[in-house]
């Protein structure tokens, strides 16, 4: 996966902000969670221990 941009995206559990690496400035993000069986998506664990992950959607 290739690396080009950092986005901040709001924990669904909480809000809190956090700062992840997509792969491109021009994809959709859908939070999860659950891992996805395909698909580019990147696990996520806020400040107050939610882990989610963020799906990218082209
Ligand atoms: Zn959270």
């Amino acid at each position: 996966m290739q690396i080009t941009a950092i986005r901040e995206v709001d924990c669904p559990d909480c809000g809190t902000p956090t700062s992840i690496s997509i792969p491109t400035g021009d994809v959709e993000l859908r939070f999860s969670h659950s891992v996805a069986a395909f698909g580019e998506q990147t696990k996520v664990t806020c400040s107050n221990g939610h882990t989610y992950w963020v799906h990218f959607c082209r």
